[in-house]
């Protein structure tokens, strides 16, 4: 396959090209699914290896103060911070992203306490549906009732009743971004408190939350920021909401004196306070060590890269007659979407095995949906170009109606977001 020379200069000329390196990538792979497991870095993989011999078997017990294991949710939280437009000492890295919506959204809810509205969105991730329905589940419609509706119905229906507006920013179907700061103002307007899921946000985008005025956040460890699987998650809230937020999950770990072993609860400090059990720490070291790849980094230029990959994309796939059939599920203008691009397709499933097949590494979504991950920190222009290139050759060859490609599209424990 010949790259043209105009693609190859870009990637001469890409500032991030350096970064490339600090990710183990397989041989002549097209990795375009990062956005739903971010790849192994380098310094993760020694980190891990380290702490497991060097901490964990020689140091054992006494890690948790000689190496400052207990430190690390808030130190992981710290590097998070920048990334997603918070002074320090506002994030903490624990859990998983589902478990820590369930904590901030009680928070806002305790804080809002004459309101039970949870206002969503119809087609948000469906776990953050799921854990407000649990949460309404435990408390009772009186004290939180969830009420999603259309993306397009979202401010006509910001009024009284409203406790929280829980929202994702980018989609994980189409991609489509949420007006952060509008939406937190219009809400707040309203005396609704605002919490973001930004799974697919931390990380790739520009992300404002103190100065959109944001009061939670949720993110994901594993996506764009490339913790590893299973990587602890993060939830970020307002200083001022520090001295008064509560989170029913009150185990230990969260307690003001943990190792005091006290009867009673007392919650801790500001954010430890959102903690529970014991910290996992091999994830957490994993995570701290891919973060350092961010060091350092404009995230305005990781975002305009990603925005090149994608736009180069979307050309090439226009100027392709036979892949006419491909229809641009994400918002053409680049400022609208975030970091992945949906197409929809008949054949999708078969197409996006197919790609996988031929290293092209993307995912399905059902019923009709392929996504494409643009991950700036080590995808180049010859990577996207390549990738359209072997999905021209599988469109025209028409490999999709091959049968090894059909398979079980209702998988659900074998496909993970
Ligand atoms: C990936 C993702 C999650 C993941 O939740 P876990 O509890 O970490 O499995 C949550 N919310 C959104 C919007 C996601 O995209």
């Amino acid at each position: 396959m010949t790259i043209p020379k105009a693609v190859l200069a870009l990637d001469d000329s890409d500032s991030l090209k350096h970064k490339r390196g600090e990710f183990l990538l397989p041989k002549n792979t097209v990795y375009m699914d990062g956005n739903s497991l971010g790849p192994l870095t380098r310094a993760a993989k020694a980190r891990v290896a380290e702490v497991v011999s060097k901490q964990w078997g020689d140091d054992l017990i006494h890690s948790w103060n000689k190496h400052q294991w207990i430190d690390l949710p808030l130190k992981v939280g710290n590097k998070i911070a920048p990334l997603v437009g918070a002074a320090l000492g506002q994030v903490i890295a624990c859990d998983s992203t589902s478990v820590n919506l369930f904590k901030v959204l009680a928070s806002a809810l305790a804080l809002n306490p004459t309101r039970h509205i949870v206002l969503s969105q119809q087609d948000n991730f469906p776990t953050d549906l799921y854990m407000a329905q649990g949460l309404s589940e435990l408390l009772g419609r009186a004290r939180c009732d969830l009420k999603s509706v259309t993306e397009d119905q979202l401010i006509d229906n910001l009024d009284d009743s409203v406790a929280v507006l829980m929202l994702t920013q980018v989609n994980f179907r189409t991609g489509g971004v949420h007006d952060m700061a509008k939406l937190t103002e219009l809400a707040h307007k309203k005396g609704i408190l605002v919490i973001w899921d930004l799974a697919h946000s931390a990380g790739a985008l520009e992300v404002f939350l103190d100065d959109c005025k944001v009061d939670f956040a949720v993110g994901c460890g594993y996506k764009y920021l490339n913790g590893g699987p299973g990587a602890p998650a993060f939830i970020y809230a307002a200083q001022r909401h520090h001295a008064k937020m509560t989170q029913p999950l009150s185990g230990w770990m969260g307690h003001s004196s943990p190792f005091a072993f006290d009867h009673d609860y007392q919650a801790g400090d500001s954010m430890l306070r959102f903690l529970t059990g014991t910290p996992n720490i091999l994830s957490l070291v994993a995570l701290d060590a891919a973060l350092d790849v961010f060091s350092g980094l404009a995230l305005g230029e990781l975002r305009s890269k990603s925005i090149a990959l994608s736009e180069l994309f979307i050309e090439r796939i226009d100027a392709t007659s036979s892949l006419n059939d491909l229809e641009l599920v994400s918002p053409r203008n680049s400022e609208h979407r975030g970091s992945q691009l949906a197409y929809r397709h008949s054949h999708a499933f078969a197409i996006s095995q197919a790609l996988i097949d031929h290293h092209v590494v993307v995912d399905f979504r059902a019923p009709d949906i392929i996504r494409f991950g643009f991950t700036p920190l080590y995808l180049r222009y010859q990577d996207v170009w390549n990738a359209v290139e072997i999905l021209i050759s599988i469109v025209e060859k028409k490999l999709y109606t091959n049968d090894k490609y059909l398979g079980d599209k209702c998988l659900g424990r074998n496909k993970v977001t």
